[in-house]
C-alpha cells in the first residue's frame, strides 16, 4: 500500500501544544507510508488540493488526516480523496484536536499521543478495503410531529416545495401556544390575525394530511424510509360528521370540565371545542367529566348534535404512514410552578401564570378580553409581574433561561394599560434580556412610556392580607430595600421545560437530549436543526427557548433540509455496516434482540436459521457484533482483525 500522512496545524489550535512537523517525520517512518506533511489548515480550499496533488503525484492509495472531529470533517475528506480517485473508504481520521491539544498543554506528551493516535489509524488504514455504497429509493413524504407554529411553519413550507406532509398534533387543534397569545411582541400584532391564516392553509393545503388529536406509536425504519404508526385517540365524535356548529357545547350540562385550551381560568364544558379558529373545528369529549361515560344518565349532545356524531363505543385507532423524513417541533410546556410555597402553592385565586393571563386579555377567551380578577371577577388596578419563575432557578434543577418572558412581559404590561388606563403594573425581574431587534426598544416603552415600575429583584412572598389584596414582598437590589406592594393580581412569568413526553419521543426517534429533556441538534453552530439521526430534523422550542420569529425560522430552516433531502430520488447507503458470516451463526437471534434499528432479520440457510443484515436500515453501531457470542458479524471497517490491529500497534511502542 501507499499511504499519506497529513498532519493539520489547524491555525494554533493544534500546533500550539503539538509539534506536528515532528508528529510527520515519525508518521514517515510508519509501514507503507510514503508521504507525510504538516499543512497549516487541511481542510481549507488549499489544504485539499494538496491532498488530491499528493494522490496523483506520490500515486497514493490511501490517506490519514490527523486533524479535528471526524463528526465535523470526515465527509469532507473522504469527498477530497474521492475527486482524486481512490475509493473514500480508502480513508482515515485521527483526532489529534479534541482528543489531544485541545485537552493537554504538555507539547511533549501531546506530541507522543498524537504520533500514537496516527499510528492506529495508519494501522487501520492498511486493513481497509474499498466498500461500495448502495443507492436505495426514497419515500419522498415528510412527518412533521407537533402543530404548534414551528410545525405549522416547515408543514407549508414542506408542503409548498411538492412534499406531501403528514401533522400529527397531540392536542384537538393545532397553533400550539401561539394560539392562546392575546397580541405579539414586539409589533403588538394580534396573535391569532397572524396565526390564523397559516392554521387555515393548514387545512386547505392539498398536500397536507392532518391527524389531530393523535400521537406517535412506534416509528421503525431510516433516513428515506421511516414506518410510522399514529394512535388516534378517542374524541367520541365522529369527526368526518361533526361539522363545528357547537350545539354539544352550548347544551351539555356538566359544566366542570377542565379547560385546557384557557389555562384552567373558568371551566368548561364535557364536551368542546378549543376555539372559535380551531383547526380542525371539531369536538371532543372529555371522558372524566362526561356523565354518560361516567355511568350516569345524559347522551344530550347526542340528542341535539344534527349529524349523528356522538359515538359513546369509540375506541383509539391506529393508522400507518410512510415517509421519508420527520421534523419535530413538539414545542415547551409551563412548569409546574406550584412547587414554590412561597407564591401560595396555586392556593390563591388571583396568583395566576403569564399564559393565563394571555387568555383573560384575548377576545376570544372566556372573558372576552375584560382583565378581571379569577377570585371576584373585578377589574384589577395593581398587577404585579413576577419574572423568572423557575427559569434561572439551579436550585429546582434549571439553571437555564426561559428565552422569551423578559419580552412577554414587557408586553402584558403595555397591555394591562391599555385595556385598564389607571392600573399600574410592576414588574419584578432579575435581569432584562433582550437580544433581538426592536427588543430593547419594546421593554423601555414598556418603562417610559406606559409607566411601568420596574424592580430589580426577587420577590420573597405572596400571601392575602385579608382585605381583598395580595401583599407581595421582596427585594430592590438596586436601591439595598425591602419592597411590599398591594396587588389585585400577581402574574408569573413561569418556566419553560420540554413538553411532556419528549423524552419518550426522543427514544422512538432514537435522538438525543439534553439535560433538561430539550433535544440536542447534531452541532450547536453548524447543524442547529439537523439531529444525530439521519432525516430526523428539529423545529422550534422542543430544541431550547425561542421566541416566535426564531421558531418560524426554524421551521423554515427545517424544512430547507427536508427539501435539500428530497432533492435526489434516490440516497446512498452506508457501507460501513454489519455482515454476518453465516457458517459462524448459530441463529441464537441475540443480534436481532439488540439492533436499535430493527437491521437484521433471520433468514433460512440450507434450513437453518441464521441472522441476514438489511444493508439499508443497518447504521453500523457495532452494538451486534459486540453482542454476538460467536463473533459472527463484523462491521465493515472495524473487524475483529482492524481492532486487533491497532492493538497490535500500540503494544509494539
Ligand atoms: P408550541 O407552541 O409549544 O407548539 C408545540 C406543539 O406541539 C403544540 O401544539 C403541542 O400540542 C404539540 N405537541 C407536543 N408534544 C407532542 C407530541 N408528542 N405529539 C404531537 N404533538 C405534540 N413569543 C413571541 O415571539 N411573541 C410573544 O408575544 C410571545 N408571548 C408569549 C407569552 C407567553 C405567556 C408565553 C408562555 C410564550 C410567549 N411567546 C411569545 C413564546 C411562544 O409561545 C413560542 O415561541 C412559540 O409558541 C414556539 O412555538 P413551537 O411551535 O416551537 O411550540
Ligand atoms: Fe355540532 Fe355535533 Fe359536532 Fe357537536 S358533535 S359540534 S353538535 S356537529
Ligand atoms: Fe443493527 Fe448491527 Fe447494524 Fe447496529 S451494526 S444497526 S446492531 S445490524
Amino acid at each position: 500500500m501507499r499511504i499519506g500522512v497529513f498532519i493539520c496545524h489547524c491555525g494554533s489550535n493544534i500546533a500550539g501544544t503539538v509539534d506536528c512537523a515532528q508528529v510527520a517525520a515519525k508518521a514517515a517512518l510508519f509501514p507503507d507510508v510514503v508521504y507525510a506533511t504538516d499543512p497549516m489548515y487541511t481542510c481549507a480550499e488549499p489544504g485539499q488540493a494538496a491532498i488530491e496533488e499528493a494522490i496523483h503525484s506520490h500515486k497514493l492509495d490511501g490517506v490519514v488526516v490527523a486533524s479535528c472531529s471526524p463528526r465535523m470533517h470526515e465527509p469532507t475528506f473522504r469527498k477530497t480523496v474521492e475527486r482524486a480517485g481512490l475509493n473514500p473508504y480508502m480513508f482515515e481520521m485521527a483526532n489529534i484536536r479534541e482528543h489531544v491539544s485541545w485537552i493537554g498543554r504538555d507539547i511533549e506528551a501531546n506530541t507522543r499521543k498524537a504520533t500514537e493516535l496516527v499510528r492506529l489509524a495508519v494501522e487501520k488504514l492498511r486493513h481497509n478495503r474499498p466498500l461500495q455504497a448502495q443507492e436505495f429509493p426514497i419515500t419522498r413524504r415528510v412527518l412533521i410531529i407537533g402543530g404548534g407554529v414551528a410545525g405549522i411553519q416547515a408543514a407549508l413550507d414542506c408542503a409548498d416545495g411538492g412534499i406531501p406532509v403528514v401533522l400529527v398534533e397531540r392536542e384537538a387543534t393545532i397553533g400550539g401556544k401561539m394560539a392562546k397569545l392575546d397580541k405579539t411582541f414586539p409589533t403588538v400584532d394580534c396573535s391569532a390575525c397572524i396565526l390564523g391564516p397559516k392554521m387555515v392553509d393548514v387545512a386547505q393545503h392539498p398536500l397536507i394530511t392532518l391527524y389531530a388529536h393523535a400521537e406517535i406509536e412506534a416509528i421503525s425504519g431510516y433516513v428515506g424510509n421511516f414506518s410510522v404508526s399514529i394512535r388516534q385517540r378517542t374524541t367520541y365524535v365522529d369527526w368526518s360528521k361533526c361539522t363545528g356548529c357547537g350545539t354539544c357545547t352550548e347544551k351539555c350540562p356538566s359544566k366542570k370540565s377542565y379547560d385546557h385550551f384557557n389555562e384552567g381560568i373558568a371551566p368548561t364544558t364535557a364536551i368542546t371545542i378549543a376555539f372559535p379558529q380551531a383547526i380542525p373545528k371539531k369536538a371532543v369529549i372529555n371522558k372524566d367529566f362526561c356523565r354518560q361515560l361516567n355511568g350516569k344518565k345524559c347522551a344530550v349532545c347526542a340528542k341535539v348534535c344534527p349529524t349523528g356524531a356522538i359515538d359513546f363505543a369509540m375506541e383509539d385507532s391506529f393508522v400507518t404512514e410512510n415517509v421519508g423524513s420527520i421534523v419535530v417541533a413538539t414545542g415547551y410546556d409551563l412548569m409546574d410552578w406550584t412547587i414554590y410555597g412561597q407564591y401560595g402553592h396555586g392556593r390563591y385565586p388571583d396568583v395566576i401564570t403569564s399564559l393565563a393571563y394571555e387568555r383573560l386579555m384575548n377576545a376570544s377567551g372566556p372573558t372576552g378580553g375584560h382583565i378581571v380578577r379569577p377570585s371576584d371577577g373585578k377589574e384589577p388596578k395593581s398587577v404585579v409581574f413576577v419574572q423568572c419563575v423557575g427559569s434561572r432557578d439551579p436550585a429546582i434543577g434549571r439553571p437555564y433561561c426561559s428565552g422569551f418572558c423578559c419580552m412577554y412581559t414587557a408586553k402584558q404590561a403595555i397591555l394591562t394599560k391599555d385595556h385598564i388606563q389607571d392600573s399600574q403594573s410592576y414588574v419584578f425581574y432579575m435581569d432584562i434580556r433582550a437580544p433581538g431587534k426592536m427588543y430593547d426598544e419594546f421593554t423601555r416603552r414598556a418603562q417610559e412610556e406606559y409607566g411601568t415600575h420596574y424592580i430589580r429583584g426577587r420577590v420573597s412572598q405572596i400571601f392575602p392580607d385579608g382585605q381583598g389584596q395580595l401583599t407581595v414582598l421582596g427585594m430592590d437590589t438596586l436601591l439595598g430595600r425591602p419592597v411590599e406592594i398591594k396587588a389585585d393580581l400577581v402574574v408569573l412569568a413561569v418556566g419553560i421545560e420540554a413538553s411532556r413526553g419528549a423524552r419518550e419521543l426522543a427514544e422512538k426517534l432514537r435522538i438525543s437530549y439534553d439535560a433538561y429533556g430539550f433535544f440536542l441538534e447534531s452541532h450547536v453552530k453548524l447543524k442547529p436543526v439537523e439531529t444525530n439521526t439521519a432525516g430526523v430534523f428539529l423545529a422550534g422550542v422542543c430544541q431550547g427557548a425561542k421566541d416566535i420569529p426564531a421558531s418560524v425560522a426554524q421551521g423554515s430552516a427545517a424544512a430547507a433540509k427536508v427539501l435539500t433531502l428530497f432533492a435526489r430520488e434516490t440516497l446512498a447507503s452506508n457501507p460501513q455496516i454489519a455482515q454476518v458470516t453465516a457458517k459462524r451463526c448459530v441463529g441464537c437471534g441475540k443480534c436481532l434482540r439488540c439492533c436499535p434499528f430493527g437491521a437484521i432479520k433471520s433468514s433460512l440457510v440450507k434450513g437453518e436459521e441464521k441472522a441476514e443484515v438489511i444493508a439499508t436500515m443497518c447504521q453500523g453501531c457495532g452494538l451486534c457484533t459486540a453482542t454476538c457470542p460467536q463473533g459472527a458479524i463484523q462491521l465493515a471497517h472495524a473487524t475483529d482483525d482492524h481492532i486487533l490491529a491497532e492493538v497490535n500497534a500500540l503494544c509494539r511502542l
